[in-house]
């Protein structure tokens, strides 16, 4: 199966409530700051019990669709957001340098 994006209008605080990005299939909270989280089947954090509706990942820059592809396989149930987009949008750039070490 392919992957493709399909634009649709977002609530961006609503995005960043629910949202975890992850690297190497460890998981990172941008609100609890927790880092390393398990994301098998995740639908909370962890730490501080948000729920997690959205994923997203550095390694997708640039829209990698390999790599979205690969993690939807593994988290199906939650929505992939093209991390280009997340950054544009919420000027989250410390998510990015984060990943970067
Ligand atoms: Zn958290």
């Amino acid at each position: 199966m392919e992957c493709i994006r399909i634009w649709t209008e977002v609530d961006i605080q609503e995005l960043e409530a629910h949202i975890i990005m992850v690297d190497d299939m460890l998981g990172y909270c941008h609100k609890c700051k927790t880092i390393g989280i398990d994301i098998r089947d995740i639908k909370k954090c962890p730490s501080c019990q948000r729920e997690i509706k959205y994923v997203s990942s550095t390694e997708a820059k640039g829209g990698k669709s390999e790599i979205v592809g690969r993690m939807r396989k593994k988290l199906p149930h939650l929505a992939f957001v093209d991390y280009d987009d997340y950054v544009r949008l919420t000027g989250k750039k410390k998510a990015e340098s984060l990943f970067k070490a």
